[in-house]
Formats: structure tokens, sequence, C-alpha cells
């Protein structure tokens, strides 16, 4: 990597305030570090308060800035056995690069190693010429991905940790992570001493992983007379009840004819307020239309909660062992800092300007390719093979991205 962004990034830390890199139970926490160009992992680091953390990372500037998700009795130990797990976080990562969201069109492109085919948007899991898996992408964010990102944050808090779970507001801290999408960290110790079986069952929870509606309520008492919840309901019985009813509310014929046989669709579609009608009142109804059974009410459940399932990278919250960047650190593959985000006014959260890490100065780049970038107010693109003087926050973004170089 270019000195250029060493130095800029040791700038920048050694302005911080020590309380910025404060994490709790510091000394129970592994940290960790990825060198510029270096792919190994520099690990079981011990710092005892903030101001030994600074004092190392001025001193060394890294890349990546890591701290466990777990507490050890020993973090500096080699041997995970011997670290002595005290507990651990439950995290949730919420990544654009796994949403599929229209703006990837627009800004990402991939092609395969083997063959040379290529194409705009979400990458194939193998290539349609060859059919060989290896693919090279080229990702970017911009405003779009990150805000169905954050969409996710809000889905997954208050729709699940918080009413589901109990999570109260001072139990859990949102994270920019300096690049494409979010973290959330919970700390309550209730959570903290979760095995991973344990973990694995509340990613699949919020994820409606193995969801089946008979355990939750629905069933046929006699022919073509079925109960089921009351919206009122907690947990996923009420949130499929809800998701159901506002599904037929919004259904047109034809949504109902690509999920059950066409004439149970159109009975449903010609008595929806009836049908409505019978699941708001008390104890619900859930109807007995001619040919409507409990497997057609199964596949329009299943249409319906499409977008309550939250998009996680499960393998994070199932990991009780989890490296996870450290607040206020940089991205090295941004120069963005890794930043608390106040959840009471996560709706007006901007990533890509209030995680602008460098507010002044400027540097002048070669841009071999990117598509539109946004850096803070700034705005950059689509350019292609072009010297120019940026803003040094959108210079580094790019130099970082591995898109331009100093010049
Ligand atoms: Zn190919
Ligand atoms: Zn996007």
């Amino acid at each position: 990597m270019h000195e250029i962004v060493r130095n800029e990034f040791r700038r920048y830390y050694s302005g911080l305030r020590e309380e910025d890199l404060e994490v709790p139970d510091m000394p129970q926490r592994e940290y960790a570090f990825l060198q510029f160009g270096g792919e190994v992992m520099i690990r079981h680091m011990k710092f005892v308060n903030p101001s030994s953390l600074k004092e190392y990372i001025v001193e060394n500037t890294p890349a990546h800035i890591y701290h466990s998700s777990a507490y050890y009795q020993m973090p500096e130990a080699t041997d995970m056995n011997e670290k002595g797990w005290l507990g651990a976080d439950l995290v949730f990562d919420i990544d654009s690069d796994h949403i599929r969201t229209e703006c990837k069109d627009r800004h990402d492109r991939w092609h395969c190693i083997e063959c040379g085919m290529g194409g705009a948007g979400f990458p194939p899991e193998s290539c349609p010429h060859c059919g060989m898996k290896k693919i090279d992408t080229r990702t970017w964010i911009c405003e779009d991905c990150l805000q169905v990102a954050k969409n996710e944050v809000i889905k997954i808090l208050d729709e699940y940790l918080i009413p589901d779970f109990g999570v109260a507001e001072t139990d859990f801290e949102v994270f920019f992570s300096g690049h494409r999408g979010y973290h959330i960290h919970v700390r309550s110790k209730t959570f903290r001493g979760l095995s991973a079986d344990g973990r694995r069952e509340v990613a699949d929870y919020v994820r409606g992983i193995g969801i089946d509606i008979r355990s939750h309520g629905f069933r046929e008492v006699k022919s073509r007379i079925l109960v089921g919840p009351d919206m009122k309901d907690g947990g996923w019985r009420g949130r499929v009840a809800r998701a159901l009813y506002e599904f037929v509310n919004r259904a047109s014929l034809e949504d109902l004819k690509g999920i059950v046989a066409p004439g149970v669709a159109k009975n449903l579609f010609d008595n929806k307020e009836k049908f409505l009608k019978s699941i708001e009142s008390d104890p619900p109804y859930w109807g007995s239309l001619k040919g409507y059974t409990l497997e057609s009410l199964e596949k329009i459940a299943i249409a319906s909660i499409k977008d309550l399932i939250c998009n996680i990278d499960e393998r994070v919250t199932i990991d009780s062992k989890r490296l996870i960047r450290c607040p206020n650190s940089l991205h090295g593959k941004s120069g963005l800092r890794t930043l608390r985000v106040d959840y009471s006014s996560i709706d007006d959260f901007d990533p890509l300007k209030e995680a602008v890490a460098f507010r002044h100065g400027s540097i002048r780049i070669y841009v071999k390719e990117a598509p539109r970038v946004r850096i803070g107010d700034e705005e950059l693109g689509p350019i292609k093979d072009k010297t120019l003087e940026v803003p040094l926050a959108l210079g580094l973004y790019l130099i970082c991205r591995g898109a331009a170089e100093p010049r």
C-alpha cells in the first residue's frame, strides 16, 4: 500500500482521544491487527487500557484493527484452549455485499477467471458460460445499498431483539463497519454465556429458518375450518399473523395466483374483506373458503414473511470467538471509520458523511476506473483513466479501494 495512506492513518490515530478507543471490559479482550500489505493476522494481543492501545497503533499503524467479541481470562494466550473463554457479546453483521440490491447493476462487475466472461450486478455462483466457480468481483457500495443495510439493522432490533428477546436500549450498540455495512453488538449478560448452538438458534430465529406455521397455532379443527394465532400475539405467532393479514390485504389476484391454485386465489380475492375481518375478530378465525386449506394458508404465509426475514451473515452471529472491528479504527479498504451510531437517531445517520475521518486537505490521484462515488459532500465519477486533484478523504477512499494511485 502507498506510504501516504499509512502516514495519514498514523496522523489520524495520533489525533484520537483515548476514550475513542474504549471498549467495555477491554483487558479481557483479544486484539488483532492486519498490517498494510500483510496477509498474516497479528493476534493474541492484550491491552489493559486505551492509552496502551493507542501507543501501539500509532507506532505500528495497522490497516485493520480488531478485538474479540469474546471475554477471556487470558486473552494473550496463543492457544485458544488456554485463553479461558468467559463469554462473548452476541454480534450481528449486516453486509450490503450479501444483499441483492438493484444498485449493484450500476456499480458492481464480475468476471470469470476461467473463460473471461463477465457482467454487471450481483455475481452468479458459477459462470453461466463455462460453469466454473472462479468468479472475480469488483464491488462498490453506494447510498442505496447502505440504506438497505441500515433498514436491516432497524428490522433486527425493532422486530426481533427488542420485542422478542427483551434486549434493552442500554444493552446494545450499533456500529457502521467503515465500509459495507453495520454491526450490532449485544452486550447484556443474558447472552454472554450462549454456546455456538444457542447463537445459531438466535440467528435462525431472525432469519426465519425452519418456520412451521403449524407450530405457531395454525390448524384445521374441522374440515376446512381453520384457526390460528392472533395478530396481537408475541414472537413469530403474531408476526406471521400480521404478515399474512397485510399480504392478503394488498395482494392482487395475480399475486395470489402465483402462490395458490387459481380457484382458491379467486375465491380468496373475491372474499378478501370478509377474510380480513375474520382475522381481526376475537378469537381470530382463519377462514372456511371453498378449496382453501391449511396448505394454501401455509404457502401464502411463506410468501408474506419474505420481507421480515433478516439478512445477516449468520457465521458472525454463531461464532463465539469472532474478531470484530474496533470502534473508531479505520477500515483499510475505505479509509472510513468504524463508527458508533446513536440508535435513537439512526434514521438520519449518513455513513458516507459521518464516518469520514479525513476532513481537510486534498490529494492528486490517478484514477484507473471507478463508478460514481460519494464521500462526505464530494461526488466523483463514473470516471476512468484520469489524473485530478480531489479532497483527501475521497482520494484515500479510491486508493484504499485499489481504484486509484497517488500522483
Ligand atoms: Zn467462465
Ligand atoms: Zn449500491
